[in-house]
């Protein structure tokens, strides 16, 4: 018998939605023309690009369709919005941002301290939850940018941006705020006026759209330098000629998204509360990484005791069921998360982390099976682990 695929890794990425395919495919094929030709034949794809800014303007609240800059990815948008502020405030020398980044803004950072620039790393509490005084206390004259996850990856837990910004722009206006929204994209609504963000970050692969295209928004109050140098694309803020499908394909995932927050509020999150609790309940060993965190609706991150998150993945992956520890670039090193590391999750459990993140897609008789096999997954692994003594006055404690 086949094994049926479950797939509980939606943070790591998403399977593009057939609506999102079917949009797509004409640009690949009759629709090829070069959006910037004037010929008549390029009017479609030209067309075509301008109908998704649109929607990815609607799909954040931006005020101008000008304002939306297509990427190849958030890595991409990440780099271009820190470079791009970096470089328009050369007199600055600080930078803010926090200790449970995804690589691509930390990693960014590391390079700009070697740089020269002052850096705050702001941290985070054992929910994951971000230190709000810390960071109000680090902001300065000097500071030019603040850089935030909007819900980290690897927990779900959701930074309160609007309070975030009021904090940064009280103790100056002039520093520029960036936000990596890219694990909250089609989970909660993004609002970026309400939220008075000078910078946003998507990336289509976490909401249904291919791997290979992003966005970042720009308020036209800001000014950014390009990363990438060439053609006048994107208003001379992103060089290269559009990736005309894929960019047609974000704007369809975003008008879908649209249409499902409500559903991901709804059922994808009793999904994962059920999944949850059913594990919480029903293995002794097992602790909930983020308390009582407010969270994406889609995941949750678990440690379990005295046991390998590694092994428990290999376990699952024999029965079809995908997860991950840690974000998709760190697993596969038997380092432990700097997000959890950050958090202060104890050594007991930092090992044995796993994180499940559902989608739209995930059904009742996928949680009920998987729910179903976590207790005899964890119990052989416990039967293996170095520490029986620690774990029979866990059970004796939980019992
Ligand atoms: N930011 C966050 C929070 C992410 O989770 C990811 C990807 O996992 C990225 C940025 C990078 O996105 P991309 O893979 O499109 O470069």
């Amino acid at each position: 018998m086949e094994k049926k695929l479950i797939y509980l890794d939606n943070n790591a990425t998403t399977k593009v939605d057939d609506k999102v395919l079917e949009a797509m495919l004409p640009y690949f094929s009759s629709e090829y023309a070069n959006p910037s030709s004037i010929y008549s034949f390029a009017k479609n794809s030209n067309h075509a690009v301008k109908e998704a800014r649109g929607k990815i303007k609607d799909f954040l609240n931006a005020a101008n369709e000008k304002e939306i800059i297509f990427t190849s990815c958030g890595s991409e948008s990440a780099n271009t919005a820190i470079r791009g502020v970096l470089n328009m405030n050369k007199n600055k020398r600080h930078i803010i941002t926090t200790k449970v980044e995804h690589p691509c803004v930390l990693n960014l950072y590391q390079t700009l301290e070697k740089e020269g620039y002052s850096v705050d790393y702001i941290g985070v509490n054992a929910n994951g939850e971000l230190d709000l005084a810390q960071l109000e206390e680090a902001i300065n004259y000097d500071t030019a940018l603040v850089s935030v996850m909007y819900a980290n990856n690897e927990t779900g837990v959701i930074f309160p941006i609007e309070k975030i910004s009021e904090i940064v722009k009280s103790k100056n206006k002039e520093t520029k705020l960036f936000v990596d929204a890219v694990q909250v994209t089609g989970k909660i609504p993004i609002d970026v006026q309400a939220a008075n963000i000078d910078l946003l970050g998507i990336s289509g692969h976490k909401f249904h759209a291919p791997k290979g295209v992003g966005a970042l928004y720009v308020n036209s109050k800001t000014m950014i330098t390009p990363l990438i140098i060439g053609g006048h694309q994107e208003r001379g803020k992103r060089a290269g000629t559009e990736n005309v499908p894929y960019i047609v394909g974000m704007g369809k995932a975003a008008e879908i998204a649209t249409d499902f927050l409500k559903y991901e509020a709804t059922e994808v999150k009793r999904l994962r509360d059920k999944l949850e609790a059913s594990i919480l309940k029903n293995v002794f060993n097992a602790r909930l990484n983020t308390g009582i965190a407010n969270r994406v609706p889609n995941t949750t991150n678990i440690g379990f005791e005295y046991i390998e998150g590694e092994l428990i993945l290999l376990h699952l992956s024999d029965l079809g069921i995908c997860a991950s520890s840690g974000s998709a670039c760190t697993s596969g090193s038997l380092e432990p998360s700097h997000v959890l590391r950050a958090m202060n999750v104890p050594f007991t459990a930092i090992h044995g982390s796993i994180r499940l993140s559902l989608s739209k897609y995930t059904t009742e008789d996928e949680v009920d099976y998987v729910a179903s096999v976590f207790p005899g997954i964890i119990e052989k692994l416990c039967n293996i682990s170095p520490y029986q003594d620690e774990l029979d006055a866990l059970r004796k404690l939980r019992a």
